[in-house]
C-alpha cells in the first residue's frame, strides 16, 4: 500500500492558494495550508490550516515539521495594478513577499522537502521588450538583461534566483512558474487589490444597460487572462515531471485589449455599456504568454478560451455584487 502523499500550501488562504488546496484534496493528499487569513469566501478544506504569517522564522519552522512530498510556495504580498503600480506600497511588497521566500527556501530545506514549487509572475520581465502591445516578448530567455517595470517584478526575479541557488547548492528540488494574471471565481472582486478580469466584472455586474463603466488608460493596452483550473492544470503538470525545472510561463497567449476584455463581459452580461477611459495605473503597453516552452518540456499548454472562464468568473461576480446590495 503506498502512504498518502503530503502537501503544504503557502498562501493557502488566497485566491490560486484556495483552489490548490481543492485540487490537491481532489487527488487524495493530505494538505497543511497556512496563510495570515482564512480564504474570503467558503473555509478551507485543508486537513490541518495554520493560521500564521510566514515572515516569522518561528511560524516557518513550525509548519515545517515534516519532509513534505511538497510544498507549494504562493504566498506573497500582491494585488493588481491599483496596488502593485501606484508605488505606494514598493517597500513592503519587497520586504514581505522576500522575507517569506528566504524562509521557506531555507526551512523547507533544513526540513528535507522533496519537491518545492514556487509562483513567479510574468511581472519579471523586462519593460522594454513589453512597449509594443501587438508584439509584447515574454520568452522564458527574455528574462535578462533585467527591467521590470515594477518592484513586485524584481522580488519574483529575486525569489526565482533564490530558489535556483538553493537547488544549485543543496539540492532543494524546485519548480517554478511564471504566472500571467490568473482569474476566476472566489477571487478578489473589491477592495483595490482585484485584478483586471474581476474589476471589469464587477463594474459591469453594476452598471446598468445603457450606463457607463470607467477604464485606466485608452484601453488598447493588451494583456492575456488565464483561467484558475488551467493554471493549476499546468502547476500540477510541472510538479509531476522530473526533467525541467522551469522556469516556465503558465498563461493564455490568447491576447486581447482592455477595451476588448471590457466588450467581451458586457457581452456576457447582455448589456450595452459605454467605455469612459480615465487616467489610472497602467503597467506595461503589451503582455502576453508565450507557450512555446511549456508545449516542447510538458507537452501541454493552456487551451481554453477566455470567453469560457469569463462567463464563470462573470456568473460569479454578479452573483456577489447581488448578495452585497441586499445586505
Ligand atoms: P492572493 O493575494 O490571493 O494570495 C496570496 C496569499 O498570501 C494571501 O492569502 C495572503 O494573505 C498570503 N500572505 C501574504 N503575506 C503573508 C504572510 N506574511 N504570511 C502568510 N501568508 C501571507 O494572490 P494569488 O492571486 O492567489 O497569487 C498567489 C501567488 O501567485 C502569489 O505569489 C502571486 O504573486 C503569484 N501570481 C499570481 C498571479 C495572478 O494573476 N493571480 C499572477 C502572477 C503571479
Amino acid at each position: 500500500m503506498t502512504s498518502q502523499k503530503t502537501a503544504l500550501v503557502c498562501g493557502a488562504g488566497g485566491f490560486i492558494g484556495s483552489h490548490l488546496v481543492k485540487r490537491l484534496k481532489s487527488e487524495g493528499y493530505w494538505v497543511r495550508g497556512v496563510d495570515l487569513k482564512n480564504p474570503d469566501f467558503g473555509s478551507s478544506v485543508a486537513d490541518d490550516f495554520v493560521i500564521g504569517d510566514l515572515r516569522e522564522q518561528s511560524v516557518c519552522k513550525a509548519i515545517l515539521d515534516r519532509p513534505f512530498d511538497e510544498v507549494y510556495q504562493l504566498a506573497a504580498d500582491m494585488g493588481g495594478a491599483g496596488y502593485i503600480f501606484t508605488g505606494e506600497h514598493d517597500a513592503d511588497v519587497m520586504h514581505n513577499s522576500a522575507t517569506i521566500n528566504l524562509n521557506i527556501a531555507h526551512y523547507g530545506q533544513q526540513a528535507g522537502i522533496k519537491k518545492i514549487f514556487y509562483s513567479s509572475s510574468a511581472c519579471m520581465y523586462p519593460a522594454y521588450n513589453q512597449e509594443d502591445p501587438e508584439n509584447p516578448n515574454c520568452k522564458e530567455d527574455s528574462a535578462y538583461p533585467a527591467a521590470p517595470d515594477s518592484e513586485y517584478g524584481w522580488e519574483k526575479l529575486f525569489s526565482e534566483r533564490l530558489y535556483l541557488a538553493y537547488n544549485r547548492n543543496y539540492g532543494l528540488n524546485v519548480r517554478i512558474a511564471r504566472f500571467h494574471n490568473i482569474f476566476g471565481p472566489e477571487g478578489t472582486w473589491t477592495g483595490g487589490k482585484e485584478k483586471a478580469p474581476a474589476a471589469m466584472c464587477r463594474k459591469v455586474a453594476m452598471a446598468t444597460d445603457g450606463g457607463e463603466i470607467e477604464i485606466w488608460g485608452d484601453g488598447k493596452q493588451t494583456r492575456s487572462f488565464l483561467y484558475i483550473d488551467e493554471c493549476l492544470e499546468g502547476v500540477r503538470r510541472l510538479m509531476n515531471q522530473d526533467e525541467f525545472l522551469g522556469p516556465v510561463n503558465i498563461g493564455s497567449d490568447e491576447m486581447v485589449t482592455i477595451n476588448q476584455l471590457a466588450e467581451m463581459t458586457a457581452e456576457i452580461a447582455g448589456k450595452k455599456i459605454n467605455l469612459k477611459h480615465i487616467d489610472g495605473p497602467l503597467g506595461v503597453r503589451g503582455r502576453n504568454s508565450d507557450n512555446t516552452l511549456i508545449k516542447e518540456k510538458l507537452g501541454w499548454a493552456p487551451g481554453k478560451t477566455l470567453r469560457d472562464g469569463l462567463e464563470r468568473t462573470y456568473a460569479w461576480i454578479a452573483e456577489q455584487v447581488q448578495n452585497s446590495k441586499n445586505i
